[in-house]
């Protein structure tokens, strides 16, 4: 069995080429949400505190894995 992904705000969903994960819902959603409902958000700035929420759980130990390559859609 994979190891379960961690997915940081706005990764791409593995095997999916259009679903994305949003953190400030905690839902999966298509491109367009991110026009619809958050427009005036800061996306950089999610990520960035979802990243460190991420390094901090590496650091105490997870069961779950993120790529440093992880594709990203405010990352191209
Ligand atoms: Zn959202």
């Amino acid at each position: 069995m994979a190891a379960k992904r961690f997915y940081a705000h706005c990764d791409l969903i593995e095997g999916t080429a259009d679903v994305y994960y949003c953190s400030f819902c905690n839902k999966l959603v298509k491109e367009k949400h991110f026009q619809e409902e958050h427009l005036n958000k800061n996306h950089d700035r999610k990520l960035s505190a979802t990243l460190e929420e991420w390094k901090r759980k590496e650091a105490q130990g997870t069961a779950r894995v993120r790529p440093d390559s992880a594709p990203n859609r405010l990352k191209r």
